[in-house]
C-alpha cells in the first residue's frame, strides 16, 4: 500500500515524500490505523522496523486535526541518541506543517530547547530521568497532554527507568491515548501495561 491510503494530512504527505517514504513498513501499516482511530497501542517491534515513523506520523496527524497550542504529545525512550533520531524524523516528516518538537535529554546544548519549549512545543521527546530532574526548571506543564509514548520499553526497563516512568506518568491526565513500543514483554513491562493502558490493542509483525 502506500501512505497516501491514510488520508493523511496535505503537509504530512509532503513530508513523506521529502525524506522518501513511499510505503509504510509493516509495523506501520498495522500501527497507523490503530492509533489514527484512537487506541492504545502496543507494538511488538525492534529498532530497524519502522517503529519510529509507526508513532510519529499518526499523532502528528492527529495533532494538526486539533491543534491546541499546547503540549500534546509526549515521547519516552532510555537513550539520548534514540531522541535525537526520534526528534528529527518529526522535524523532517513535520516541517510543511509547522510542527515543533523539543528534546530534554541529558548533555545537550539546552538553551534552545528551553526557548522552543516555553514557546508552547506540540510534542516532547525526553529520557525519564532528565525529564524528572527539569519538570520544574523547565516548568513543565502537562495538563494538556493527550498522547504518551513509552519507546523501547524494555530497554527503560534495564536501563532502571520504571520508577522515573511512573512517576512522570502519575503527572499525566488520565484522559489520554497511550502507545508502548518493545522488542519483548517481559512481566515488569506487562504490569506497566495494565496500570496505564486502557484495553490495549496488540501489534506485532
Ligand atoms: P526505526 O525502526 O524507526 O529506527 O527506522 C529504521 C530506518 O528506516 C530509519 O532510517 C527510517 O528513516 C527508515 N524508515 C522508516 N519507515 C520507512 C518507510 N516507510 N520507508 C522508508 N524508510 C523508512
Amino acid at each position: 500500500m502506500k501512505f497516501t491510503e491514510f488520508n493523511l494530512s496535505q503537509e504530512l504527505n509532503l513530508g513523506l515524500r521529502d525524506i522518501g517514504y513511499e510505503e509504510p513498513t509493516p509495523i506501520q501499516e498495522k500501527s497507523i490505523p490503530l492509533i489514527l482511530e484512537g487506541e492504545d497501542v502496543i507494538g511488538a517491534a525492534q529498532t530497524g522496523t519502522g517503529k519510529t515513523g509507526a508513532f510519529v506520523i499518526p499523532l502528528m496527524d492527529k495533532i494538526l486535526r486539533d491543534r491546541t497550542g499546547h503540549t500534546q504529545t509526549l515521547i519516552l525512550t532510555p537513550t539520548r541518541e534514540l531522541a535525537r533520531q526520534i526528534d528529527e524524523q518529526i522535524f523532517a516528516i513535520g516541517y510543511h506543517a509547522g510542527i515543533s518538537s523539543a528534546t530534554v535529554i541529558g548533555g545537550s546544548d539546552f538553551s534552545e530547547q528551553v526557548k522552543a519549549i516555553r514557546a508552547g512545543v506540540d510534542i516532547i521527546v525526553a529520557t525519564p530521568g532528565r525529564l524528572l530532574d527539569q519538570m520544574n526548571v523547565l516548568n513543565l506543564d502537562f495538563s494538556h497532554l493527550k498522547y504518551l509514548v513509552l519507546d523501547e520499553a524494555d530497554r527503560m526497563l534495564d536501563m532502571g527507568f520504571l520508577p522515573d516512568v511512573s512517576k512522570i506518568v502519575e503527572g499525566l491526565p488520565e484522559e489520554r491515548q497511550t502507545l508502548l513500543f518493545s522488542a519483548t514483554m517481559p512481566e515488569a513491562i506487562q504490569k506497566v501495561v495494565k496500570k496505564i493502558m486502557k484495553d490495549p490493542k496488540r501489534v506485532e509483525i
